[in-house]
């Protein structure tokens, strides 16, 4: 293995504090967590002048950018260079695979590293520009499950009590394998959900009293609806924490108020991407989640990640407290240490320590979906969750929804549509629904209300908007 790569992990494990089991009750690396400010900060820099010099070593991506604008690694001597380093995007990394399929130049794993270390490929879920596969490493295995057992943790989950089921399929997703091996480093026993029926999970619930739900925030939802109907009432399960993924869901109110009433359970979160942060590059804790009156926030792992908030126009840094969309560097990782790769979710940080006691900065009212996703009707820019969260806030309306958006007469038409529970008055249901929408995304929408199971009910990730404005076009 050649130097610059043996520093890297070597100075990637030394701040691995407490890699096998917690410190004490509270916190999984006591003097990482509550770390100060001015230590967190010392950590990043020393972590970053390792981690460019082996992003432009072993990345040919890294060093064909850093050359082209004659940028050295030694010019980065702490966090505050890191301005200097270009973002990258999903599009960059794209058009890089474009030209160096199959799996691109943006990775630090070869053929022969792969052959030699390698774990386990992941897929992106592709729906910005197309699937994207990532080889990583046995290295990143040991470092996920250290990463996610630390925010399993400050969420409250505990072995010799807890009992996860995880109802995902066991496909190439980073974020069910990095919990699955994070519980397995926990100690806490797995039901393996993966490839059975919803029936056949429903009836799990019951039999094998799981404490926590893992699966996406759309499934916990319907298998809520699926046990109700077989006579089963999931507030009354075993299960006491909705662990979610795959769509944004604490960020919307009226979404985690529906999931946690329906579950009688807390949600929780994790927060990353496949690319640059695969493990919990933010997640929540207990005490954020046990408050329902106030903002919510997520942690965000100041020693194995730098998280940065930019302008989505000029791309240049914003102050604390201001909204912008996340962009991350990844100081963690042996495949993957990608440099300022812009995620692109809309948050705002705050350095205010967490009443749990850790310092680390949190993003205020956690992620609220990809700029990517964002749409513009009749002038007016707007979040899908913006219409998820005015649906999910009127009592009546079922839990599936759709939007729908067409040109009528050279203007854009907003359709949503609900489902009616039965029993409820559709008129004052649509009006309702109006209000809201209205209220939270300043557009008058058309509301058509169904008859309850007239839209396909949503399994997996949901995708809610069809954009018929360009013939071909639907977007996430
Ligand atoms: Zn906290």
């Amino acid at each position: 293995m050649d130097e610059t790569r043996s520093h890297w992990l070597a100075t990637v494990e030394r701040f691995r504090r407490a890699p096998h089991e917690p410190d004490d009750g509270q916190m999984w690396s006591r003097s990482l967590e509550t770390a100060g400010r001015d230590e967190l900060r010392a950590i990043q820099d020393e972590k970053l002048r390792a981690a460019v010099p082996y992003a432009y070593e072993c990345i040919p991506f890294y060093r064909q950018r850093f050359d082209a604008i004659g940028l050295a690694p030694a010019d980065i001597a702490s966090v505050d260079d890191l301005g200097l380093i270009p973002l990258t995007t999903k599009q960059d990394m794209a058009a890089d695979l474009a030209e160096y399929p199959p799996w691109g130049s943006y990775t630090a794993v070869d053929d022969a590293t792969w052959l030699e270390r390698g774990w386990q490929t992941f897929m992106t879920s592709g729906t910005t520009t197309g699937p994207r596969m990532f080889r990583y490493t046995d290295f990143d295995r040991r470092t996920w499950e250290w990463a996610n057992a630390r925010a399993m943790w400050a969420m409250g989950f505990r072995p010799g009590r807890d009992v996860a089921l995880i109802a995902f399929g066991y496909g190439p997703h980073v974020w069910l394998w990095g919990v699955h091996h994070a519980m397995n480093l926990m100690g806490i026993p797995i039901v393996t959900a993966g490839g059975l029926s919803s029936a056949m999970r429903a009836r799990l619930i019951e039999s094998a009293r799981p404490t926590i739900l893992a699966c996406t925030p759309s499934y916990a939802l319907y298998l809520a609806t699926l046990m109700r109907d077989i006579g089963i009432d999931p507030a009354a399960s075993s299960v006491q924490y909705l662990f979610c993924a795959g769509e944004p869901a604490l960020s919307v109110p009226a979404t985690r108020a529906r999931l946690e009433r329906v579950w009688g359970a807390q949600l929780h979160e994790f927060y990353g991407c496949t690319e640059a942060a695969p493990t919990a590059g933010a997640f929540t804790c207990a005490e954020i989640t046990a408050e329902k009156d106030t903002t919510v926030s997520m942690h965000v792992a100041d020693d194995t990640h730098i998280w940065e908030v930019v302008d989505p126009v000029t791309d240049a840094p914003v102050d604390d407290g201001v909204r912008g969309i996340s962009v991350v560097t990844n100081l963690l990782s042996e495949a993957s240490p990608q440099l300022r790769f812009v995620v692109g979710d809309y948050t705002a940080l705050t350095r205010e320590r967490c009443a749990c006691g850790r310092t680390h900065t949190r993003a205020l009212g956690g992620f609220q979906g990809r700029a990517d996703d964002m749409l513009n009707v009749r002038g007016v820019t707007l979040l899908p969750t913006s219409v998820e969260d005015a649906v999910r806030s009127v009592t009546g309306v079922g839990d599936e929804y759709a939007i729908e958006i067409t040109t009528e007469n050279e203007l854009d038409v907003l359709t949503v549509r609900v489902e009616a529970m039965p029993g409820t008055d559709e008129a004052l249901l649509a009006a309702a629904v109006h209000r809201e929408v209205r209220s939270r995304c300043e557009l008058r929408p058309v509301v058509e209300v169904l008859a309850h199971g007239t839209l396909p009910p949503t399994e997996r990730k949901a995708r809610r908007v069809t954009d018929l404005r360009c013939v071909g076009s639907t977007q996430p």
